[in-house]
């Protein structure tokens, strides 16, 4: 809907309604529709109205790529069938030989892929902390060619300056690949910080209602949206239409659900900083947090996600997790309802034994959209049962 100078000048939350959802020029549908053809008709041999097999492309994700591309302030977006198929599509950018800077404090599925996948066959990792900028810089290795950070990370939620690594990666001709699944595009546009390719688990924050699971990359620079989309095409780790709708018509609310996240998130800290239970809360918003300067400069605001340490170590925080209500024990994040989980036996059981690995007294809670008051009511019986 609109032109492209017009839909550059609106605002975030006009942009997750409207951008790449103008109304059916067919039917008038306001929704886009729901595009289930797996192929498409020519009039002549290859001719035909942009589409031509549904792997390839197809309107509703069509529609979905261009939204969040707009969001995330990029000129190219790809949609695939989850997170870990986006991540997967980016580091195949790589050549064997050529390395990956990883921070030491990731995502346990993102430190598999690279790690247990690409590492055996050719690629060179190495994990660091992303947070000293000076030690990049004076230890970088000089086969790096792609350097992953996310920012706020999972589950410590250490915020990494994403300028100040970008400005040293790129004086070392690496590329920079921002996770911005926590922060989500409303937060936090990475590209605008210097990043080359965004990711995301759209399963999360962008789909919104824990029914979906999804990928997205983004990014401005042609080149790299070339290959990126020759292999969403070859290797065919494509989303489906009805998975596409999902996550678009999640987006729409991205905003709303946002602010709510956050309001809800600071409620929720306020409760376990000085609770007694309690020995550490992670937040970015806290001023003695890792990356909280970071945090300031390149976020709006500090998210729905919240990790938080027991006084009474390992025990308490299996305890814990099992004495809520409202928050589920499950894994997962970013939906509207709140969830509570064990990092070290649960999401992050597979960084075991590694530098990655997290605290045994860590607990991870996705902040939903309900009542804060019900949710400070919920967690606090929960803490308070703990002898
Ligand atoms: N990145 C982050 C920060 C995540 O938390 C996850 C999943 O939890 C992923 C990537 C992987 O996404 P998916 O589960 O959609 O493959």
């Amino acid at each position: 809907m609109g032109t492209e100078s017009q839909t550059d000048g609106w605002g975030f939350e006009t942009r997750a309604v409207h951008v790449g959802q103008e109304p059916d020029p067919a039917t008038g549908a306001v929704v886009p529709p729901l595009s289930l053809s797996t192929t498409f008709a020519q009039s002549e041999v290859g001719v035909h109205r942009g589409y031509e097999y549904a792997r390839s492309g197809n309107p509703t994700r069509h529609a979905l790529e261009t939204c969040v591309a707009s969001l995330e302030g990029a000129r190219h977006g790809l949609a695939f069938a989850s997170g870990l198929a986006a991540e997967d599509n980016v580091l195949r950018l790589l050549r064997p030989g050529q390395r990956i800077l990883l921070g030491n404090d990731a995502y346990g599925g993102t430190f598999r892929l690279i790690s247990k996948v690409f590492g055996p066959v050719g690629y060179p990792w190495t994990a660091v902390d992303l947070t000293d900028v000076a030690a990049l810089e004076r230890e970088w290795p000089a086969d790096t060619a792609m350097v992953w950070l996310e920012t706020p990370t999972n589950p410590l939620l250490t915020c990494v300056d994403i300028a100040a690594v970008a400005d040293v990666a790129h004086r070392h001709g690496a590329l920079v690949v921002v996770d911005n699944t926590f922060a989500t595009p409303f937060l936090q546009q990475p590209l605008a910080h210097g990043a080359d390719i965004v990711v995301h688990s759209s399963t999360k924050y962008l789909g919104g209602h824990s029914d979906v699971v999804g990928g997205f990359a983004a990014t401005n620079d042609d080149g790299v949206a070339e290959r990126l989309r020759f292999t969403q095409n070859a290797a065919g780790a494509v989303p489906a239409p009805f998975d596409c709708y999902l996550v678009l018509r999640g987006v729409k609310t991205l905003a709303l659900r946002m602010e709510r996240h956050c309001a809800n998130a600071r409620a929720i800290v306020d409760l376990l900083v000085g609770h007694r239970a309690v020995s550490h809360v992670l937040y970015p918003l806290l001023p003695d947090h890792p990356g909280h300067a970071a945090a300031v400069r390149q976020m709006n605001d500090f998210g729905g996600m919240v990790s938080f340490r027991l006084t009474g170590g390992e025990q308490a925080a299996l305890t814990v997790v099992t004495r809520t209500t409202l928050f589920t024990l499950a894994e997962s994040l970013g939906a509207v309802e709140s969830l509570i989980e064990h990092p070290g036996r649960m999401t992050h059981a597979s960084v075991a034994g590694s530098q990655l690995e997290v605290p045994a007294d860590l607990v991870r809670l996705s902040v939903g959209v309900e009542s804060s008051a019900d949710l400070v009511a919920d967690l606090a019986q929960a803490l308070d049962s703990l002898a």
